[in-house]
């Protein structure tokens, strides 16, 4: 078979599961397996693939039509213009978060500062922390996850992506960040924030494969933010900044928080692409 005659089998194979990306998966999953990415296979589309390489190929198109997303089979995502490896047990970062990333990046470029600090909380494969030190640099960034696999992941990131500013901790916030670490410029979280009784409602890909301490916000989603908001408010300089990505209907909740916890100054809400709320910012007041 050629290469364009085994895309258009498992484009159907997987459309056939109710996979909306069918063409999309089938083009990235043959790349894995040929070692080619997508304009190399428009390129190659009539050349013919071995017997081996076509039955290598469906393993994996039978791997994502039982729905496993196709990060984990190919141990690859892009974000931003990074190319991060990952697997089962690490989120796998979104496009929405680019948002928070663009709107840190403006934060930063705006401060006048030689070597500002940074802290991502719940950093997964290193995302956020990644994007940010690949576009701003010299930058101290502490990225914190919980999980150890997750942890290993971002570490392993910034090794790859040689980003030594990016500082890979295993820890559990706030726990495991005193006070004595403060004095960030800016803290970047996208935190887990789905309501525990939703996580059963979520596609399959989702619900089945990624790991619930990362999407997992308790009963109402909004336990992370509830906890961490205050002593988020004590580890930022004056002047610094917080930015916290949110569900869509989550602003006005998370801003009734930062009121609570005395944060007053500006709050900004950013939205994504699809026009939806999307990140919570707070610029914390210069001393007077
Ligand atoms: N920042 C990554 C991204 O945007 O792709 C991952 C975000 S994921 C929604 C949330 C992450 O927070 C998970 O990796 C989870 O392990 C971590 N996490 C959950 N609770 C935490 C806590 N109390 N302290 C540190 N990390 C935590
Ligand atoms: N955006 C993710 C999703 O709905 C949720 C990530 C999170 O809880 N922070 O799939």
């Amino acid at each position: 078979m050629t290469l364009s005659e085994l895309l258009t089998e498992a484009q159907q194979c997987l459309r056939d599961k109710g996979i909306g990306s069918a063409r999309l998966d089938a083009e990235l999953l043959l790349g894995h397996c040929l070692g080619l990415d997508r304009a190399g296979l428009y390129c190659a589309a009539e050349r013919p693939v071995s017997g081996q390489k076509a039955a290598e190929f469906f393993e994996l198109v039978q791997r994502r039509a039982a729905f496993e997303p196709v990060a984990y089979i190919t141990g690859r995502r892009d974000f931003w213009t990074l190319e991060l490896a990952l697997g089962r047990g690490v989120l796998i970062p979104r496009p929405e978060t680019e948002v928070l990333v663009e709107r840190a990046l403006i934060f930063l470029k705006s401060l006048d500062c030689e070597r500002p600090r940074v802290l991502d909380i719940g950093t997964g494969s290193g995302a956020i922390a990644l994007a940010l030190a690949a576009e701003m640099a010299p930058l101290d960034i502490v990225a914190l996850d919980a999980s150890a696999q997750a942890a290993a992941c971002a570490r392993g990131n910034a090794e790859r992506l040689g980003l030594s500013g990016v500082q890979a901790v295993q820890g559990r916030f706030p726990e495991d960040c005193s006070r004595d670490d403060g004095s960030y410029d800016l803290i970047v979280s996208n935190p887990p924030y789905i309501a525990t009784a939703d996580i059963d409602g979520l596609a399959p890909d989702i619900r089945d494969f990624e790991p619930r301490e990362a999407l997992d916000g308790g009963p109402d989603g909004l336990g992370a933010y509830r906890s961490w908001i205050p002593h988020c408010a004590e580890l930022l300089r004056q002047g610094g900044c917080l930015m916290l990505e949110i569900g869509h209907d989550q602003a006005a909740a998370v801003a009734g928080m930062l009121a609570e916890a005395g944060c007053c100054g500006d709050i900004d809400v950013a939205r994504d692409l699809a026009g939806r709320d999307r990140v919570v910012i707070w610029r914390r007041g210069q001393a007077v």
